[in-house]
């Protein structure tokens, strides 16, 4: 590629916090107040203007892996901790239903709208600072510590000078740019992304009605009437604010049926262009075709696309698709979810793999520590796992404790000379317990 020389330059520092976050998140919102409430000076950024990722700026229509299913009847927690304190602050703005189960899937459903509101006021709640429509950049390094995050945003180009750093940009950027190892999804193959939508106008309780398999069975028909419909396998989630569902249903390929690869920048730009067109179509079809949805209207679409798997960062430890199978519980376990593995791979429907009832496997802390770095950490979709572990683990409610978890880890190697590896693994279970948070839920 033809490259032009970008001459050298000083760059004014922003900020000297203890702890930066990277990235407003599921993760990244909660490393934030775990770290800001554990008395950590701590800065939060995004390149967006609003707080949630994937949560608001995708949007969802519910929160999953946060409770698992017991002898086929009734729910336990897997998430508590901060997590708690999001849906209570939900709830006061009737963001936030019951968790509904959809055959062996539960999901918390919320209104992302109400979202974007209550993550600021929790954040501000737990004294973090956060500089919006900010991006990380560059990374600068020295003996394996992260010394510096370059940023720029409409000020320009600054530095940011951290004693600790949570890159929860769900794509790893902070630690590939570091200089860490990271995967590709299955050899570059990654999962595919969605663009999703709310429609309007849906006649909620008949919608509410439909199993996932009624669902397929209408949408094969218009497959067979000639409609291309890329997935027809699909769940949707009826939304607190009345006449509103929430539909998971695009699945973005390129012409040759491969995933777009969203985090190379061409293919996320034609990716975005492909949603917006999916979006049309499936509008067209459920409103032909699925009882409740006559006269369904798009209301909104995410102003992203949603990524579900980028770069997965190399960690010390690595969570792998038999931990999950296995219910594995590391000893340094400092998240869990019973959440199963969920591949959204080639072909028409995702690929399920549940686990037994009242199980559940346990994220080692090994998993969030950058291997080969002394002050860096990483939390929620880009973890240190493989391809199919990862497909369980980015569940949001896992994301909302892998932050916690992070930001708590943070903050409490301030005490260990910043260094992450120098937290006794112990210290931050037993503080994250007393939190609130779970790493032995009680599913009996
Ligand atoms: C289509 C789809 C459907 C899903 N469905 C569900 C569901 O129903 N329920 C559920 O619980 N989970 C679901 N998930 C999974 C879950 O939503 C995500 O995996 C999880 O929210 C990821 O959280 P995160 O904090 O790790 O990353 P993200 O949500 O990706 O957040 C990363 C943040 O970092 C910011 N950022 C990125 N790069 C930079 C940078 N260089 N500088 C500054 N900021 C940066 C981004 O703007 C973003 O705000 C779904 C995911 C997708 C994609």
């Amino acid at each position: 590629m033809k490259t032009i020389h970008e001459p050298a330059r000083n760059v004014p520092v922003y900020a000297q916090p203890d702890v930066l976050v990277v990235g407003a998140g599921a993760a990244g919102m909660m490393a934030a107040c775990a770290a800001a409430r554990a008395g950590a000076d701590t800065l939060l950024i995004d390149a967006y203007g609003t707080c949630g990722g994937t949560l608001t700026l995708a949007t969802l229509g519910g929160f999953c892996g946060t409770h698992a299913i017991i002898d086929d009847e009734r729910l336990g927690r897997t998430v508590g901790g901060l997590y708690l304190d999001l849906e209570g602050r939900l709830i006061r703005r009737e963001g936030l239903l019951e968790p509904r189960r959809h055959g062996k899937i539960i999901g918390v459903p919320y209104d992302a709208t109400a979202l974007r509101g209550v993550a600021d006021e929790m954040l501000r709640a737990h004294g973090v600072k956060v500089l919006l429509h900010t991006s990380a950049v560059d990374v600068q390094v020295e003996d394996g510590r992260v010394r510096a995050v370059l940023i720029e945003n409409k000020g320009g180009r600054s530095a940011i000078v951290p004693r600790v750093v949570v890159d929860c940009s769900g794509d790893g950027d902070v630690a590939a740019r570091a200089g860490a190892g990271f995967a590709l999804g299955d050899e570059g193959e990654t999962q595919y992304g969605s663009a999703m939508f709310r429609l309007t106008n849906v006649d909620q309780e008949r919608a509410g009605t439909l199993t996932r398999p009624m669902i397929r069975e209408l949408l094969e028909r218009a497959v067979a009437d000639g409609y291309t419909l890329p997935r027809t396998a699909i769940g949707f989630h009826i939304n607190p604010v009345p006449g509103l569902v929430h539909l998971n249903v695009t699945k973005l390929g390129l012409p040759d049926g491969a995933p777009f690869n969203l985090a190379d920048p061409e293919q996320l730009s034609a990716a975005e262009v492909e949603g917006r067109r999916q979006v049309g179509l499936y509008e067209e079809v459920f409103r032909k075709y699925v009882p409740g949805f006559e006269r369904a209207r798009v209301v909104d679409m995410g102003v992203k696309v949603g990524v579900r798997e980028t770069r997965m960062i190399e960690g010390d430890a690595v969570l792998t698709e038999d931990d999950v199978r296995g219910c594995r519980k590391p000893e340094d376990r400092i998240a869990c979810t019973g959440w199963p593995l969920e591949i959204h791979g080639r072909g028409q429907a995702t690929h399920w793999e549940f686990l037994p009832d009242g199980e559940y496997y346990g994220v080692p802390w090994g998993s969030l520590v950058v291997k080969g770095f002394d002050n860096l950490l990483v939390a929620g979709r880009n973890l240190s796992a493989t391809h199919e572990a990862q497909s369980s683990a980015r569940a949001g409610g896992l994301c909302f404790a892998m932050g916690e978890a992070a930001g708590l880890g943070a903050a409490l190697s301030l005490g260990h000379g910043d260094r992450v590896r120098g937290v006794p693994v112990e210290r931050l279970q037993d503080e994250l317990q007393r939190q609130g948070a779970l790493i032995t839920p009680d599913l009996a």
